[in-house]
């Protein structure tokens, strides 16, 4: 492979024209991480613009990005870092611009009990982050005896109230999209998925899988237009589920909950009752190390609250972490679950009314982010609190592999990013203890 700017030299020797090969490490390092950040952003987009929200200044900049990474176009790091910033600065409107969509659609979002398990009776699994393509289900299933549960990033569906609605929205079932395989197996009715995070299905329920629009899976039908005949119909000739009951558990602690407890909150740091905040969230993933955020959390000290957003919550949402008092609104749960990995947006609101509330910077507040990364949106969300100017974040369980030595190093100084150590209790301690 040789430069292809001057097609003489081996690319990373240094270019005889240029002097700057083609293929600088770091420049490359840049491109895919922009490339990663903007195909998160881009599914968000999608979703948004399903609910009517679009952003003209978004999808110029997308443009503008692309064209960035066109061979040979720029050399230059400094201009691709700013790009890799805007990147996040405008996932942060994309973000927004779900959310908004999502509450004037759905409802403002409030806290839900919801069952875990299976209900006697037909059923479909509906997993990722389509919400539309719930709502359109659930519509058109009404009154035909199939239930219909959520799965995955689904989970957060039953805080909105225009979704809850439905009775026959019975429950969830399942955790993150690297036990598919395991839990599609026992759920015995069709697979709805609406988004990536499918894995491909084994020849045993592959003929029950079901995808929209731009998902598709070898052996899986794959729907182009909200019908879904085609899934109820196929829930009435598998076999019924069992009456399976696994938990129940409370969500929907989104940022318009949380905000509404402010001055409650506030008056719980000024009391000393409510000394750390926690967001543990992201992705979740199949490699070993993952269990250092379960670690983590479990050991996080009472008087904290643990926020929580995305699949990497069920790494976490299995312990018992109880309540905390807050005076005039009773206990809440530690664990507050915030939603999809897109309300990574509510959980900056969160932030950003805190700093407010004690008049410091979001880098000054107790608050440690720890971000399990995993696939291109949560590298769209890191983008985003980096450009925010959010330092000591740390991410894991490992560093990203297309980030270079030397850009590791510009995001370490300028940012103070982390990566999660072995010892997760090393790092817990090291987060509570204050600055000198
Ligand atoms: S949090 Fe990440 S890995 Fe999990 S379902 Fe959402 S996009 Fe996929």
């Amino acid at each position: 492979m040789f430069c292809n700017q001057c097609e003489q030299t081996a690319h990373g020797t240094g270019c005889v024209k240029t002097g700057v090969c083609g293929k600088d490490e770091d420049i490359q390092s840049l491109q895919e991480t922009l490339l990663y950040g903007l195909k998160g952003m881009a599914a968000y987009a999608h979703h948004a613009r399903r609910l009517g929200m679009v952003d003209e200044e978004v999808d110029a900049f997308v443009e503008e990005a692309l064209f960035a990474t066109v061979t040979n176009v720029n050399f230059d790091l400094d201009s691709h870092l700013e790009l890799v910033l805007e990147c996040g600065r405008k996932n942060l409107r994309v973000m927004q611009m779900l959310d908004q969509g999502h509450t004037k659609r759905f409802g403002t979002p409030s806290p839900a009990t919801i069952y875990e398990g299976t209900k006697a009776g037909p059923g479909v699994l509906v997993t990722g982050h389509d919400m539309v393509d719930l709502a359109d289900l659930l519509e058109q299933s009404a009154g035909s005896g199939v239930n219909v549960y959520t799965h995955g990033e689904m989970l957060p569906a039953h805080m909105y109230p225009e979704l809850r609605k439905y009775p026959h929205l019975v429950g969830h079932f399942g955790g993150a999209w690297q036990k598919q395989r395991v839990e599609f197996k026992q759920f015995t009715g069709p697979l709805l998925a609406t988004t990536n995070c499918i894995l491909i299905p084994p020849e045993s329920y592959r003929d029950r899988v079901f995808t929209t629009r731009v998902t598709a899976v070898p052996g899986g039908t794959r729907l182009t237009s909200n019908d879904f005949s085609a899934v109820i119909a196929k829930a009435k000739q598998c076999p019924p589920l069992p009456d399976a009951p696994v938990r129940e558990s409370t969500i929907g602690f989104h940022h318009s909950t949380i905000l509404g407890l402010a001055d409650k909150i506030v008056a719980a740091v000024k009391a000393g009752k409510l000394k750390h905040f926690f967001l543990i969230g992201g992705c979740d993933g199949a490699e070993p190390g993952r269990n250092y955020f379960s670690e983590f959390a479990q050991h996080t000290p009472r008087d904290s609250i643990i926020l929580t957003l995305g699949c990497g919550k069920y790494r976490i949402r299995e312990h018992d972490y109880g309540t905390i008092e807050l005076d005039g609104a009773g206990p809440i749960p530690r664990l507050l679950d915030m939603g999809q990995c897109n309300d990574a947006y509510g959980a900056i609101q969160v932030a950003l009314a805190l700093s407010k509330a004690f008049d410091c910077s979001v880098n000054d507040l107790p608050l440690t982010i720890l971000l399990s990364w995993f696939e291109q949106k949560a590298v769209a969300v890191l983008l985003t609190l980096l450009s925010l100017g959010v330092r000591g974040i740390r991410i894991g369980p490992a560093a990203p592999a297309f980030v270079s030595p030397k850009i590791m190093s510009i995001l370490q100084e300028k940012f103070d990013l982390r990566l999660t150590q072995a010892d997760p209790l090393a790092d817990l301690k090291e987060a509570l203890t204050p600055p000198a």
